[in-house]
């Protein structure tokens, strides 16, 4: 279980497909929604991966812009830092890029807890049990991190979204 934050995916964008098959090899680029899709079924019925031949390869539109990499943690740890960004408990949301920003800049002023947390079960700020280890200021990292997203999406007029 995994959080992901990610530029959202805007109307200019949703032309290009990648497709990757089951099996983990990228087919290539596609232009266009029902292109992508035919090319998928075609491959999905010369595919050797029975996965990919009963649900066909992983059909996803690419980001136009740079710099908008994915920002990805273990759930435990997204939900964590979400909490700091003051968003407890959200596991899908979405937020302007700047206002973003604020909360980044905020929650490094006032500062958190980002101490290791050894592996095994524990309590997280939540109240819930959690798996997720991590090793001391990992939380600031992820932070940078989504500054990072969270400056790229800004200059592409983006909102953020994680899911
Ligand atoms: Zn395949």
């Amino acid at each position: 279980m995994s959080i992901t934050f990610a530029a959202a995916i805007i109307a200019t964008d949703i032309d290009v497909f990648r497709l990757t098959c089951e099996s983990g090899e990228v087919l290539g680029e596609f232009v266009g929604h029902t292109n992508a899709y035919t090319e998928g079924d075609l491959h999905a019925l010369i595919c050797a991966d029975t996965l990919c031949q009963q649900y066909g390869p992983e059909i996803l539109p690419l980001p136009a812009a740079e710099g908008l990499d994915e920002v990805n943690m273990a759930t435990d740890n997204a939900l964590d830092v979400l909490a700091v960004l003051g968003l407890p408990g959200q596991h899908e949301g979405e937020i302007p890029a700047a206002l973003l920003l604020d909360r980044i800049d905020t929650a490094s002023a006032i500062g958190f807890d980002d101490a290791e947390r050894p592996e095994g079960l524990a309590y997280g700020p939540l109240g819930v049990m959690t798996t997720a280890a991590r090793r001391p200021g990992y939380l600031s990292e992820r932070l940078a991190a989504l500054r990072t997203l969270a400056h790229a999406c800004a200059t592409a007029d983006r909102t953020v979204v994680w899911h």
